[in-house]
């Protein structure tokens, strides 16, 4: 009876914490002897508790990621980048300062892997989080402007996020139309968030993405650059250097598939 009461409160003022909790920790309570205030602490811990899991959860779904990638299997030992510099980014101190990220390599030298990290982290600490690749923003730009909504797609996708990362920056080129739209983008989060980018282009290649054009380019990487971590990964691709490892790929073949 006095069970039910509990539950349909709990059911009508959406504490699914305590409503999961409550009977194990009464039980707790009552073994432990512990006084009432203590009790309420640990029923509002729990409630806290089960609203910060889903709140990340939601996060995590936002934001989209491929594949779920964290820091813990990044080989630090196999890399150039820096482990403390990683470190500093993970504290998230620049999501508060507005810094940008930029993360620059040949293929396969872990980009991805560091993105998707860096963004899982955010999410964790509950930040908006959102991953896309530079093809996938420009199909969503092309789509929402074809439908009127160019305005909405960017409140929400981009203006409303803390962390916007394109990953793949640069590996298609861009007409002017798609250009302009992007520099709109990069422009409205530049000092209102966090942009991280991966690409495989050197900053003086860079024109290339824009139809050549000088000047949006020096406004993009102008924008881009100020406030950033420029992180610039060295070597060989990963995968290619397992396979090494393994004796699958002889070091004079030309093999690149993985
Ligand atoms: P990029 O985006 O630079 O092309 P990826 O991040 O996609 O490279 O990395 C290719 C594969 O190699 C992924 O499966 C990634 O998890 C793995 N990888 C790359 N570098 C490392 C590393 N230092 N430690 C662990 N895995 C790595
Ligand atoms: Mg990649």
């Amino acid at each position: 009876m006095l069970n039910s009461r509990i539950e349909e409160y709990c059911i009508n003022l959406k504490l699914k914490g305590i409503l999961e909790n409550y009977s194990f920790l009464a039980d707790k309570a009552a073994k432990e002897s512990l006084s009432f205030a203590e009790f309420l602490c640990l029923l509002l811990e729990a409630e806290y508790e089960a609203r910060n899991q889903r709140a990340k959860q939601t996060m995590l779904k936002f934001a989209g990621f491929p594949k779920i990638k964290t820091i813990d299997t990044f080989d630090f030992s196999s890399s150039s980048v820096d482990k403390t510099l990683i470190n500093e980014v993970l504290s998230m101190r620049f999501i508060d300062e507005t810094k940008n990220i930029l993360l620059i390599g040949p293929p396969g030298v872990g980009k991805t892997h560091l993105a998707v990290a860096i963004g899982y982290a955010a999410t964790q600490k509950r930040i908006k989080t959102k991953f896309v690749t530079m093809a996938d923003l420009i199909i969503q730009i092309d789509t929402a402007l074809s439908q009127n909504r160019l305005e909405q797609y960017i409140k929400k996708s981009i203006n409303f996020t803390g962390l916007l990362i394109i990953d793949e920056f640069g590996y298609f080129k861009l007409n002017e139309k798609q250009s302009n739209l992007l520099f709109q983008i990069v422009n409205k989060k530049y000092e209102t968030g966090s942009i991280l980018i991966t690409t495989n282009l050197s900053f003086i290649r860079w024109k290339e993405i824009f139809n050549n054009d000088e000047g949006l380019t020096t406004a993009i990487l102008d924008r881009l650059i100020h406030h950033s971590y420029i992180i610039n990964i060295k070597g060989d691709s990963y995968r290619l250097r397992q396979k090494r490892k393994a004796g699958l790929i002889d070091f004079s073949s030309q093999e690149i598939n993985s």
